[in-house]
């Protein structure tokens, strides 16, 4: 019995700053009756309460301890592995904003961690301080790994192609954080006191959201308003399809 529906933000309820049609009425239809919200982005340019207000501004009814984004599985891994470390971020606000709640020191030297996520600031001086940082023997943490990301203007780099060129540079691979690292899922079950077989994952994408519910053994939506179309799915299947948020119904 399904208690709570994880649901993936861009290009499943909303493409850039608009709400896909339907995505409200759908939030208040499973909400009335008695189905958990929780709101799960790769996304990390916000914190958490930033991400609220996003939502919010949107029309969609959420509130903070249901929405989750990667800049926080970020600043909470560092707080639980690597207590005491500091941190070279390449990124946004969102990044800066979780490490801060966090109480995690961030430098631009001698740093122990090097955070990368989508950074619309990217440089060259950004890439090669964040070598300088890695050969020093810093470890590599990233985001997320997405190459792209859905806005209402088409697909965009995302803060994977980011990260693939601090790896380049580094040799180094990064441990990410957002999904399909099953450690997102870890925490929102705990938080909310589910177990495994009560929760259903609703995404656009095969390689991050169905992969995800994949390596958490959780069934899994796809919905055709963001990245992956139906003739992408191959090895990867998710056990439902829609055309959108709109038509979603809980199996
Ligand atoms: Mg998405």
């Amino acid at each position: 019995m399904i208690k709570a529906v994880i649901f993936d933000l861009d290009g499943t309820l909303f493409l850039g700053k608009t709400a896909i049609p339907g995505a409200a009425k759908k939030l208040e239809e499973l909400r009335s009756k008695g189905i958990k919200m929780i709101f799960l982005t790769n996304a990390a340019t916000r914190s958490r309460e930033n991400l609220l207000e996003k939502i919010l501004s949107m029309g969609l009814s959420a509130q903070k301890d249901e929405v989750y984004c990667s800049s926080y599985f970020l600043a909470k891994y560092i707080s639980e592995f690597h207590k005491g470390k500091t941190v070279y971020i390449v990124g946004e606000q969102g990044i800066n904003d979780e490490l801060g709640e966090h109480g995690i020191r961030v430098v631009d030297e001698k740093a122990d961690i090097v955070t990368v996520g989508l950074d619309r600031g990217f440089t060259y001086e950004k890439l090669a301080n964040a070598l300088k940082q890695l050969q020093n023997g810093a470890i590599l943490l990233s985001s997320n790994k997405d190459t792209t990301y859905p806005t209402e203007h088409g697909v965009m780099p995302g803060a994977g192609s980011i990260v693939a060129a601090v790896e380049a540079a580094s040799g180094k691979e990064a441990i990410s954080l957002g999904k399909p690292n099953t450690y997102a899922l870890e925490q929102i079950i705990l938080d909310h006191g589910l177990e495994i077989d009560e929760v259903i994952m609703v995404g656009d994408r095969l390689d991050t959201d169905i992969t995800f519910a994949k390596k958490c053994g959780i069934k899994s939506v796809l919905l055709l308003t963001g990245v992956s179309k139906k003739e992408d799915i191959k090895e990867i299947k998710p056990d439902y399809i829609f055309d959108s948020i709109a038509e979603f119904n809980l199996p």
